[in-house]
């Protein structure tokens, strides 16, 4: 099973992620947690790439896609063959948000990229944690991180969240929404039982 976890910044993806895999583990079922951009050396390095410059929207999504691609053919892909569960923290439905809506590459260009990089893989559930901007950029400033990406303005990170909530319109039967306004035990709890409800029988 491939679970994908997406959201804009400071939603929790990275905590809620590794509580999902735990608990799949802790269920006695084999589980790969990984993340992206990277989750492959060849995709490592493309996300030092993504994240060391500015590039060209179009540029961008195709460095993402090229991430992806490693990451899917050498780790995601050979895992979901060998019956082991995913977790992705991030997967296509954040090109699409970010560069897509945020950034405003012409959605054709992301559907020709996404389906020749792809080759018909798609997350069984995809979780969007969802966070108003404003509680998520707190969060990621009370961290003390901020990249490229997080000085960006806030109408960026608006058009974001409009980017993942197209998805949720678009995909109901793959994509969840779930509130991660809540505290982190809340949000770990309603994604197991989303879990255990679409995925476990
Ligand atoms: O999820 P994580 O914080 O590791 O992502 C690293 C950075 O890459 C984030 O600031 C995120 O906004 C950015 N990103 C992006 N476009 C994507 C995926 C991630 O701009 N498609």
């Amino acid at each position: 099973r491939f679970i994908t976890l997406e959201g804009g910044e400071g939603a929790g993806k990275s905590t809620q992620a590794r509580t999902l895999a735990g608990a799949l583990a802790d269920a006695g079922l084999p589980v790969l947690l990984t993340r992206e951009p990277g989750g492959a050396p060849g995709a490592e390095a493309v996300r030092d790439l993504l994240l060391g410059r500015g590039w060209d929207g179009i540029a961008e999504c195709l460095l993402h896609f090229a991430a992806r691609r490693e990451h899917a053919a050498r780790m995601i892909e050979p895992a979901l063959a060998a019956g082991i569960w995913v977790v992705c923290d991030r997967f296509a439905d954040s090109t699409l948000a970010y560069q897509v809506h945020g950034q405003g590459v012409p959605r054709a260009a992301f559907d020709a990229i996404a389906g020749a990089a792809l080759q018909g893989l798609r997350p069984d559930l995809t979780l969007v944690l969802d966070v108003p901007p404003g509680l998520g950029m707190a969060r990621v400033q009370a961290r003390g991180e901020v990249n490229r990406y997080d000085r960006l303005d806030a109408g960026f990170h608006e058009r974001v969240r409009d980017g993942f909530a197209a998805v949720l319109a678009a995909e109901p039967g793959r994509c969840l929404r779930i509130d991660a306004s809540a505290t982190a035990p809340e949000v770990a709890a309603a994604i197991l039982g989303a879990v255990t409800a679409r995925l476990l029988p």
